[in-house]
Order: structure tokens, then C-alpha cells, then sequence
């Protein structure tokens, strides 16, 4: 039997899950990765002994769900423990703050103690985020390979959540945010989500339906960091036949008939293949290498809007790191702490009200030793200088 072939661009996340699945379905794969390590942006890289660590905060689905059986199949569980935080980020202004923690008691009183007169409002949050999760709902299967059992399942597990279908359908967290009198506790809850460096515009409300679940307590940190998870990914796609290219940079699509049919290297190579996925730059392939041919109204105002958002955030990597809590961008100040453009609840600017997100929260930050740690993952974090590290080593294969 001939195989069928695909070639992939890049070996980020993204391109080496698709390597594994063309892969566990009798493709033939090939992934063309530029950089010298797989992973993109799920990476490490280390300076003096200490290893940066930018990103894999959270795996969602680490625990249990669909997304931990697809984990499972990409080879990311085995052998792999996991630090799972109570508390997702502090949010700060002045001497106003709300921690996001997953304590549903704890999470309402600071609410009701931050605005009693949106006490209603606030329940109605903590209902949502602390309540049934999307997350068991979902299905990793395609609808066209779906049986009726599998369509019986789902629909059973989209019941506790059918009423926040109805209640928050047409409703963003920053309308939801918006109706908030106090002006902390606004920019607080949007910031759930979206925030300046890293903003979800007009992120749905349904998804935050169990959000604290999904996205903290059964999300985890994966110990031994981002780099180990994507060397996991790449070792179980070559344990599966696949073939991983480094140092193989993609200069163009093969488009033959207004269909592509492989790609072109930077080096002069071609490489063809039934079928090409871009796992690379959206934007580079659509707009430069397609120049923008095959686009249509919904891609260019997806591109448009997110590009506008993205650029009139403040300091966007600063923020990053502050929140994130690993890196610190040379632009932020030696708190911590970024002014930055307020949003009101329609998604528009208003004031510059310095508002601080911290992630992990700041007590869970201090190590046995008294130093201060990035998070409590059982590693050995530091704070040094301008930037927040934990010291391990990272070995490309
Ligand atoms: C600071 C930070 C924190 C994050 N935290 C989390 C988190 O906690 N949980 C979570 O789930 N996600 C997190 N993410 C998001 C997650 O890391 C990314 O969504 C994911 O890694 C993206 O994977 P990708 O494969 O889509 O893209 P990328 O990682 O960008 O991979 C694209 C790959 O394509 C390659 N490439 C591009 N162009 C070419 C070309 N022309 N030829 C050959 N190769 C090419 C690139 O070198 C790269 O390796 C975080 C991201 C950041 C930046």
C-alpha cells in the first residue's frame, strides 16, 4: 500500500502533535523545523547556570479529560510529575488586591470585602468560574468519525453547562467585567484573562465556566519545565516513524492548481507531499508567502483586530514577564510594577491606572531558604537581579 504523505513546517507544540497523529494514521511525515531545537515557543534556554524557562505554566488537561488522554498519546505523561498551584495570579492596585485563588469561600469573601455593592455580581462569577467545567464536554474526535454513542456522550456532558450556554451565549468577559460599579474590581476580573501583553479580545464567557478547574486545579506545571515536554513530543514522533529535520528553514509553499503540494527550503531543496501544514507564523504564510491570496473577510479581520489589540498594549513582554513570573523585560521597573493603558468594559482605553498581575501569587513565591522563588514547583527558584530563573539543565538531545 502507497502511503500518503505529509510535510510539516515547524516543530513547535502545534507541528510535532500533528507529526504524531499523521503519524499514528499511517502517514508518511516529515516536520522541517529551522531552529536547531524542536518545541518553538515552548522552550528553555540557559545563561550562567541558570535555566529560562518561558513557558508550559500550565498543561491543560494534565489531570484528567480529554486533553490528558491526548498528552498521553504524544508521549508528555510518561515518567512526568506535575506542581499544581491553589492560587492562578494576585492582582494588584495600590493597596487594593484580589488573589485568583481556587478556594471558592476564600475567592468570595475577598470579593465581597473588595465591593459590597457587587456582591450579586460577584456570587454570579464565583458560580461561573468555580462551577461545572467545559472541559468534560469535549471531545478530541472529529465529527465526522463520531458514532452515535459518542454524540450520546457529549451531549450528556454538555448538560450542566447548557444553561450557561443560554445565560452567557453572546456575552465577552469584558462585558461581564463592565458591569462591575467598582473600578478595581472591572479591570481585576477582565484581567482573569485578558490582560496587557497578552490580551484575549473579546474572550467568550462561556469559557470561563469552570475556568478555576480547567485552567488551575487540574492544569498543572510540569516538572523538569517546557523544553523536557517538547523533546517528549519529538522523541514519541521519531519513535513513530516520523522524520524531524532540523536547521531546515521553509522559504515557500508549492502551490500547483490553487493546491499546495509541498514546500520549498531556504537552502534550494523541495520537499512535496500530499498534503502541507503550516505549523509556522500564521501571518508570514497567509500575508507574505500567499500574499495574501487565498484569505477571506473572516481571516483578515481575525488578523486585523488581533494585530491592533496586540500592538496598543504597554510593554507587552515586560507585563509577560511580571505576570508570568519568569522573566523580567529590562522595561519594568524594579517592583514590578507597569502602567499601563485601563480598559473599560467595552474593550476600550480609559485611564493608566497601575495595575500589577502576579503569577504565582507572592506568598507561594517564597522558598524554605527565604529567597524569593518564581513558583513552587519543588525546583530551585531565584530571584536575581532583573530576572527570575531556576537553576537546572536544559540538554538539547
Ligand atoms: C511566555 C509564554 C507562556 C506560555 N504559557 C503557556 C502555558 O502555561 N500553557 C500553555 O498551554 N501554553 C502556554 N504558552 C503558549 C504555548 O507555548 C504556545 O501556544 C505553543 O508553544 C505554540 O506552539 P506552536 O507550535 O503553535 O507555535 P510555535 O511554538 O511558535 O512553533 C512554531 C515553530 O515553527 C518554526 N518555524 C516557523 N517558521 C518556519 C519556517 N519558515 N521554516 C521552518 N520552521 C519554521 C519555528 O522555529 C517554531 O519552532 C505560553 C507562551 C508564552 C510565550
Amino acid at each position: 500500500m502507497n502511503e500518503k504523505s505529509i510535510v510539516i513546517v515547524g516543530a513547535g507544540m502545534a507541528g510535532l502533535s500533528a507529526g504524531c497523529y499523521a503519524r499514528m494514521n499511517g502517514y508518511k511525515a516529515t516536520i522541517l523545523e529551522m531552529h536547531s531545537i524542536p518545541g518553538g515557543l515552548c522552550t528553555a534556554w540557559t545563561r550562567k547556570g541558570y535555566t529560562f524557562d518561558i513557558s508550559m505554566h500550565m498543561l491543560t488537561g494534565s489531570k484528567s479529560g480529554p486533553l490528558h488522554d491526548m498528552w498521553r498519546e504524544l508521549g508528555v505523561m510518561e515518567n512526568r510529575q506535575f506542581h499544581y498551584h491553589s492560587e492562578m495570579c494576585t492582582i494588584e492596585s495600590g493597596s487594593r488586591r484580589l488573589s485568583l485563588c481556587t478556594d471558592r469561600k476564600r475567592l468570595e469573601e475577598q470579593l465581597l470585602v473588595l465591593s459590597p455593592a457587587d456582591a450579586e455580581l460577584s456570587r454570579e462569577f464565583v458560580r461561573l468560574v468555580c462551577g461545572p467545567n467545559m472541559m468534560g464536554a469535549m471531545s478530541l474526535k472529529p465529527a465526522e468519525l463520531a458514532t452515535p454513542s459518542d454524540f450520546l456522550r457529549m451531549s450528556l456532558a454538555i448538560l450542566p453547562v447548557l444553561g450557561t450556554f443560554r445565560r452567557y451565549g453572546k456575552q465577552t468577559i469584558q462585558e461581564f467585567a463592565g458591569r462591575f460599579q467598582d473600578s478595581f474590581l472591572r479591570e481585576a476580573i477582565r484581567m482573569t484573562i485578558d490582560g496587557p501583553g497578552w490580551p484575549m479580545v473579546r474572550f467568550p464567557m462561556v469559557a470561563m465556566a469552570g475556568f478555576f478547574k480547567s485552567s488551575i486545579s487540574e492544569s498543572g506545571v510540569p516538572r523538569g519545565g517546557s523544553q523536557q515536554v517538547a523533546y517528549a513530543v519529538a522523541e514519541r514522533f521519531k519513535k513513530l516513524g516520523g522524520d524531524l529535520r532540523l536547521r531546515a528553514r521553509v522559504a515557500d509553499v508549492l502551490v500547483e492548481n490553487n493546491r499546495a503540494v509541498g514546500v520549498k527550503l531556504a537552502d534550494g531543496g523541495e520537499v512535496r507531499a500530499d498534503e502541507v501544514i503550516w505549523a509556522g507564523d500564521g501571518h508570514r504564510l497567509i500575508f507574505d508567502i500567499l500574499g495574501g491570496r487565498y484569505v477571506d473577510d473572516k481571516i483578515r479581520r481575525m488578523y486585523d483586530e488581533w494585530t491592533r489589540s496586540d500592538r496598543s498594549s504597554t510593554s507587552a513582554s515586560a507585563w509577560r514577564g511580571t505576570c508570568q513570573g519568569n522573566l523580567r523585560a529590562s522595561a519594568s521597573s524594579s517592583t514590578g510594577r507597569l502602567p499601563w493603558p485601563a480598559r473599560n468594559g467595552s474593550g476600550s482605553r480609559s485611564s493608566t491606572t497601575p495595575l500589577t498581575r502576579r503569577w504565582p501569587p507572592r506568598a507561594s513565591r517564597r522558598s524554605k531558604s527565604g529567597t524569593r522563588a518564581a513558583t513552587n514547583t519543588g525546583g530551585n527558584w531565584r530571584r536575581t537581579g532583573r530576572a527570575t530563573t531556576r537553576k537546572r539543565n536544559v540538554s538539547p538531545n
